[in-house]
């Protein structure tokens, strides 16, 4: 069995969600009936966002505004995408009966005056409840029998609202209760990604993105031979193309590199989704709902070693350096914990750390705290702050096996000014850490010499 996740943009209008039906009736023909996760219409969730924000500024009428205008959306798709019947007229209604209730939780809240986030979950669950119902209605109108499940009778969390860590063991039993059997009786069932509910039935959400997270999960208490991700880029690539010119789309990579390219920066895949895949050693696809033909991008644990040096390039702006600098390091115990308890205390974290004997540099992205930490650590350190720094990161499980490798990276960046340089012990990623000015040109050389195809040795040495 297949677990499809659609994102946002896959099901954001009456084309979007009849290309989605083509795609999930073609899959049925190959692997057998599929599990589908659906995220809420594109802009959606930002909307009920915006609603929460307005009852939170005391603007009920905004808040009804924004409601309606979701609710026309809803409704206007079911109308274009539905054969007038019976049927529609029950989608339309059961629609119909979510917003009121929306409406009528933003009305609460506004009366109280009050938004926990216990309240803002139960306001965010409406995107992906409205699209996974609309969804499967249009599947079975379009002869693909399929059924809409409520995630949050399958997705069991903690209480954690906003960002829920969910549970595996009772998730996968429910997924055999409710789920399974569907599929056994050739059913579509049509789950909303993102939302899921804590044991006592209280809804909660994953965080934002959370969808894939779903996806995984599902695919990995199914059991699922595959996930698929379905979205709008042909998968992911060497390198951000706004960045490199002529990055190229990678057929496969495997999970570590998955992680490493998403957590710094290639947005396509958030690094969690990829845990409860690995865990089940199930491949995960990204593949292009406007170009289902398109082979996309594989992920699995051990995929056979791309013919180029290094699988792929990732980068972040805008980066911080802080250098912290004293002697009372030097052979001493408990020094990075009186530097990291500073981080953890203004809730920063730190991306890249590089160490000396006497001194330590560490990158953060998220500047608010700045001058607080650089007052902390001064008390027990010097301290010096460099900012308008970029982050390249390499990317490749060659860089594990052939130990030259990182060295002739390093070479070709010879005439960049490095302030740091990490490579982590799972050597599978070089990160250099250089001024902001020179991120591009840095980046187009090392895509250049290391992440296309082919590789005439002569032309890496040279
Ligand atoms: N709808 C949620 C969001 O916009 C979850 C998702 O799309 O993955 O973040
Ligand atoms: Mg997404």
């Amino acid at each position: 069995m297949v677990v499809m996740k659609f994102g946002g943009t896959s099901v954001k209008d009456p084309d979007a969600i009849r290309r989605l039906a083509r795609i999930v009736a073609r899959e049925q023909g190959i692997s057998g009936v599929p599990v589908v996760v659906v995220s809420a219409m594109s802009g959606i969730t930002d909307q009920l966002l915006d609603a929460v924000a307005a009852v939170e500024r005391g603007d009920a009428e905004g808040a009804a505004r924004r409601v309606t205008a979701m609710r026309d959306r809803h409704r206007a798709a079911a109308e274009a995408l539905l054969t007038a019947g019976e049927r529609r007229d029950l989608v339309i209604d059961a629609l119909e009966r979510q917003w009121r209730e929306t409406a009528s939780l933003l009305h609460a809240m506004s009366v109280l005056r009050e938004v926990s986030p216990r309240s803002r979950d139960a306001v965010l669950a409406m995107g992906e409840l409205a699209s996974s119902r609309l969804v499967a209605a249009a599947l079975t109108d379009l002869d693909l029998p399929a059924q809409c499940v409520d995630a949050r009778c399958v997705l069991v969390t903690n209480a954690d609202h906003g960002h829920a860590q969910p549970d595996p063991a009772p998730t996968a039993a429910r997924l055999h209760e409710h789920v399974l059997p569907l599929a056994k009786a050739g059913i579509v069932a049509v789950l909303g990604g993102f939302i899921g509910a804590t044991a006592d039935g209280v809804t909660t959400t994953l965080g934002r993105g959370g969808s894939d997270y779903s996806a995984s999960l599902f695919g990995a208490g199914l059991h699922a031979s595959a996930i698929q991700i379905w979205t709008d880029v042909d998968g992911m690539l060497t390198a951000d193309p706004r960045v490199v010119h002529g990055a190229r789309p990678l057929p496969s990579l495997s999970f570590a590199e998955a992680s490493e390219l998403a957590y710094f920066g290639a947005k396509v895949l958030h690094p969690s989704t990829i845990a409860p895949a690995v865990a089940g050693g199930i491949p995960v696809r990204i593949l292009n709902s406007h170009r289902p033909e398109v082979a996309g991008t594989t992920i699995t644990a051990n995929p056979p070693l791309p013919e180029a040096p290094l699988t792929g390039l990732a980068c972040k702006r805008d980066i911080t350096v802080i250098d912290i600098r004293s002697t009372m390091m030097l052979a001493a115990y408990g020094f990075m914990r009186r530097v990291f308890e500073v981080f953890e205390r203004h809730r920063t974290s730190v991306d890249v750390i590089t160490t000396s004997e006497v001194s330590v540099s560490i990158t953060i992205e998220d500047r608010r705290a700045l001058d607080a930490i650089v007052r902390d650590l001064s008390a027990f350190a010097e301290v010096g702050v460099e900012s308008e720094m970029a982050l390249l990161c390499a990317v490749g499980e060659r860089l594990r096996l052939e130990p030259g490798l990182a060295a002739r990276v390093l070479g070709a960046l010879d005439e960049f000014p490095l302030r740091m340089v990490s490579q982590a012990g799972a050597r599978r990623n070089l990160t250099v850490v250089l001024p902001q000015a020179q991120l591009q040109a840095a980046m187009a050389r090392v895509h250049e010499r290391f992440c296309l195809e082919v590789q005439p040795v002569a032309e890496v040495v040279a």
